[in-house]
């Protein structure tokens, strides 16, 4: 490739260059698209001046990064976090990027967020840092240019402030511009659990390819919040032995199968949503970590980054891997674990149900029609199949790991759009 190398000081920023360069290289794309696919759409920096609730007035920094609208308009969520700087933001919409076109619907990739502590603001302070970064990157966003969704420290309540700010500013309703609001105000029934459905979906797609029935599976979920109950739900729905859940509290294993819907009952009525003190016979508790190491047919890290790294990944005992968290593999995790022929489904194929239940709730927007959570939830699996699919056979094809495959398949895509819509005059 003759291509310069395009580097940053930023890690997450630098590996996504990386990644993207030796994909590009190993798949012999052409010099022009990865000159084009390397750098971002648009970078937008603004300021969000804010009068706090003793009077005072703080400067926060804000950002709104489209990395490419070839296949349609941006996506991607919007960030809260004292950590967020324009290099991370850019290399969060990178990933985007791939993750929905190898998702295959129709929609680029983007990001943003704002520098700011949340744990240090009121109810009030946040949603005027919501609503002035709102005004200031109105002419970016839209739902036929850049769509955000929530991500670190944003929810359905953050989203409803953009909503609102954006439609008064326009003088019309412009719920189209915001993925991820609540039921009662254009939101989509089923996206709770949509991340979930996905991840689980994924595991069972790789045991019907492997030639395994469910019931005779067994499989240990970590992490219990959002996206690892829902998983271990649907799995255990489905027939498969879940014997092992955890989250920060401890691992919770049990031979038989654990009693997953109990569980998840168990944790809605704790304040802090924790497993602490659940309970069924033939339970034993012990250290959170445990989990990564039993000798299951599935491993699912559903908790957070980096869980599986350099110092344990030689204790992983389990046959296969659904990434279900973002990143819980590290890529010397990675080394590791491939040579013991273990499949890994990576985490933007396994847990891209979260951004496609995105586009079904902006589809339903747009139409002003609502769907029922079945006939979600049913699209949501149909589209997962396929893509689990897809991924599957070209890594057959080309000889490579899932992982490689999946990003081949998301460049392509894109890379693909670009050429067919052209190089601008
Ligand atoms: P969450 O906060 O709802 O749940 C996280 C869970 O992990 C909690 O049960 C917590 O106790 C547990 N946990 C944290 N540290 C742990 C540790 N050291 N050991 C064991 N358990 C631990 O978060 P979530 O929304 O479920 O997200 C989990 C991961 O999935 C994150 O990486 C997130 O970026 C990713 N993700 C989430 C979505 C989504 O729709 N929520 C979509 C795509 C990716």
């Amino acid at each position: 490739m003759a291509v310069k190398r395009r580097t940053s000081q930023d890690v997450l920023l630098s590996t996504a260059l990386e990644n993207f360069y030796n994909a590009a290289e190993e798949m012999g794309l052409e010099d022009d698209l990865v000159e084009i696919l390397s750098r971002s759409e648009r970078r937008v920096c603004v300021s969000i001046p804010v009068e706090m609730d003793d009077g005072s007035v703080r400067v926060f920094d804000g950002y709104r990064v489209v990395h490419s609208s070839a296949l349609g308009p941006a996506k991607g969520g919007i960030r809260f976090h004292p950590q967020v700087s324009i290099d991370e933001t850019e290399a969060l919409a990178f990933m985007m990027t791939w993750k929905c076109s190898l998702a295959g619907i129709p929609y680029g990739g983007g990001k943003g967020g704002v520098c700011c502590e949340p744990l240090e603001l009121s109810l009030k302070e946040k949603e005027r840092i919501t609503r002035t970064f709102a005004a200031r990157i109105e002419p970016f966003v839209g739902a036929w240019t850049d769509v955000p969704a929530p991500d670190v420290n944003t929810g359905a309540q953050e989203m409803v402030w953009f909503m609102d700010t954006i439609s008064k500013i326009r003088g019309q309703l412009e719920p189209a511009v915001f993925t991820g609001k609540p039921v009662p105000l254009w939101g989509s029934k089923g996206r709770n659990a949509a991340t979930g459905l996905g991840v689980a979906t994924c595991a069972l797609e790789l045991l019907r390819v492997l030639g395994k029935d469910p019931k005779d599976t067994t499989v240990a979920v970590q992490g219990f919040g959002n996206v690892g109950s829902f998983t271990a739900k649907f799995l255990h729905d489905a027939g498969v032995k879940v014997v092992a859940i955890c989250d920060i509290t401890g691992t919770y294993y049990c031979k038989d199968g654990i009693d997953v819907n109990k569980a998840m009952e168990h944790t809605q009525k704790n304040p802090k949503r924790l497993l602490e003190g659940y309970t069924q016979p033939g339970l034993e508790k012990s250290d959170p970590n445990d989990l990564l190491y039993l000798d299951v047919d599935v491993l699912l890290p559903c908790a957070m980054e980096g869980a599986i790294n350099k110092s344990n990944a030689d204790k992983v005992k389990a046959k296969h891997i659904v990434e279900g968290a973002n990143g819980p593999l590290t890529p010397e995790a990675d080394e590791i674990l491939r040579p013991k022929g273990i499949y890994i489904v990576p985490d933007f194929l396994a847990n891209s149900g979260g951004v496609i239940g995105s586009y079904f709730e902006w589809c339903q927007n747009l139409a002003g029609f609502f769907w029922s959570e079945e006939e979600y939830n049913q699209r949501l699996t149909s589209i997962m199949k396929s893509n689990f699919q897809r991924v599957w056979e070209y890594s057959k094809e080309k000889k490579v790991e899932m992982r490689r495959a999946a990003f081949m398949v998301a460049i392509k895509r894109v890379a693909d759009a670009v050429k067919m819509r052209g190089v601008f005059l």
